[in-house]
């Protein structure tokens, strides 16, 4: 992880990096053994960076581990979804990609150092990441709320979407849910 990813989390919370926040613990399909905590399934760039060719990405993006820029007129945040797991303390975490309008991306960076960047309220933003399980999920509408303690923002969809992705992060998801979307990562270390 570098200097910055070690400032702000890759969950963009206060946990230690084993996750220790996590208590859960289960007996894993795939090897058998007990695990602990739930990982983050992150992804490393908003999914319409995908979408230009790879020997095209040089000229035309900017891409770090919290920002995204492409043509110099499309601007990304790393951002942070939350679901509840039901029944447990533990929360399943996505390490996600936002839109921000220019003039939102430039506040946001300007101020990307402060410990008290929540003084920025909630943003207008479309959700950039696309999650396995979740079919089309690039043209939601949600707010993104910036953080305090150089954590990253959160991103929270409208209450009246009906998207299963904003009811799971309404409702929660099952410890089973959890368990399986975090089965991809479960296995990287
Ligand atoms: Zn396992």
């Amino acid at each position: 992880m570098t200097s910055r990813g070690s400032r702000r989390r890759a969950t963009g919370r206060h946990v230690a990096e084993d996750q220790t926040h996590n208590r859960l613990t289960y007996t894993c399909k795939d090897c058998n053994k007990v695990h602990q905590g739930l990982p983050a399934v992150v992804f490393e760039a908003p999914a319409p960076y995908y979408g230009i060719p790879a020997v095209e990405r040089e000229h035309r993006t900017m891409l770090d581990e919290d920002f995204c820029c492409i043509d110099r007129e499309s601007f990304f945040v790393r951002s942070v979804l939350i679901f509840p797991v039901k029944c447990v303390s533990d929360t399943f975490e996505w390490g996600t990609w936002s839109s921000l309008s220019k003039e939102n991306f430039e506040r946001y960076l300007r101020s990307f150092e402060d410990f008290d960047q929540s003084k920025l309220g909630p943003m207008f933003s479309w959700f950039c990441s696309r999650l396995p399980g979740y079919g089309m999920t690039g043209s939601l509408r949600t707010q993104l709320v910036p953080q305090d303690n150089r954590q990253r923002p959160l991103v929270e969809f409208y209450p009246d979407e009906t998207h299963q992705i904003a009811i799971d992060q309404r409702e929660g998801i099952t410890i089973d849910k959890a368990i399986e979307l975090a089965r991809p990562v479960l296995h990287k270390h």
